[in-house]
């Protein structure tokens, strides 16, 4: 019966392919088989210090292969995934392969920490925390090597309490908590108190617009994440040009393709003197 539908959707999929609706449908369809199927695996891009001296982490990053739509971004089959609830089960699965592949590296005490993107329906959902520190605990690494990055739809929930409690336990086991994509969304700066919120994580837009109100916006942030005591990092870094005005504005750490692309295995994540090759070539 699988065959029978999976035959049905592929010919809907050739049908209507023009049609988002159709293919918002379609991935929604086909996302519900793909942890079973093995159709996803991980990508892991390094997150450096300014000074290019250390890797802090590795971020891990999400990538599908369905046998029909082929590569799907991220971007695109999250938020599906988030409407129709089977994040959790995805979620479940990128933490425990991406702490497998990071124990399994041996060298997790050169690569730094890893970061593991987390979405809002996985931190209101049921049991987050001990599913966490089951997954730490299965794979022996400690609550200090991880990184959560949640996004600032944490302080647009109607459930602050709920994701305030969830926060500040992982945070008191040792995990650190990142803002993604910060600046795009609806925190104000004077409500990052109310989360155990260790660094920020400048939006990728802002680093590569580069004119003066960008620049404005990165410097802002770093003053007041100082002002909380907390660190800032900047992603989406293409170009050396990039990387040397946030070492100028102050920027803890930078991440993107100057350094390196995602690479689909831990163990080829690239090292400290590779970094330091592409930011001086
Ligand atoms: P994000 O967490 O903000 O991740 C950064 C994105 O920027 C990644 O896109 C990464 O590949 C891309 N990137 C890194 N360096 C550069 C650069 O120099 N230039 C440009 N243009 N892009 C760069 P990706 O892998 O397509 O992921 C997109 C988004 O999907 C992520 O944004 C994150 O929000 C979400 N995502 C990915 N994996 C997961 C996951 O396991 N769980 C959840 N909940 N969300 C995930
Ligand atoms: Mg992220
Ligand atoms: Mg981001
Ligand atoms: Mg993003």
């Amino acid at each position: 019966q699988a065959k029978r539908t999976l035959r049905g959707t592929t010919l809907v999929y050739s049908e209507h392919m023009k049609c988002d609706q159709e293919r918002r449908l379609m991935i929604g369809q086909f996302l519900r088989q793909a942890v079973s199927s093995k159709e996803f695996s991980l990508s892991f891009q390094p997150i450096v210090s300014s000074s290019l001296q250390s890797i802090e982490a590795h971020e891990v990053l999400l990538r599908w292969n369905n046998p029909v739509l082929g590569s799907v971004s991220p971007d695109e089959f999250i938020p599906i995934a988030e409407e129709s609830g089977e994040i959790v089960a995805i979620g479940a699965y990128v933490l425990d392969e991406a702490l497998h592949q990071y124990a399994a590296s041996g060298s997790a005490s050169r690569s730094g920490k890893l970061a593991i993107n987390l979405s809002l329906l996985q931190l209101v959902a049921p049991g987050l925390v001990d599913q966490v520190r089951n997954a730490l605990a299965k794979h022996r690494i400690s609550a200090h090597r991880l990184v959560l990055e949640v996004t600032e739809s944490i302080f647009d929930d109607r459930n602050t309490a709920l994701i305030n409690t969830v926060l500040t336990e992982l945070h008191r086991d040792g995990i650190e908590i990142h803002l993604d994509d910060f600046g795009t969304g609806y925190s104000s700066l004077s409500r990052l108190h109310e989360m155990p919120i260790t660094a920020l994580k400048i939006d990728k837009s802002f680093v590569q617009k580069g004119d003066a109100q960008a620049t404005a916006i990165i410097e802002g942030s770093v003053l007041i994440a100082r002002q909380f005591g907390i660190r800032v990092i900047a992603e989406g870094v293409e170009t050396l040009a990039q990387a040397e005005a946030l070492q100028e504005i102050g920027v803890d750490a930078l991440q993107g393709y100057l350094f390196s692309r995602p690479v689909p295995r831990f163990q080829e994540a690239v090292t400290v003197a590779q970094i330091e090759q592409t930011a001086t070539a």
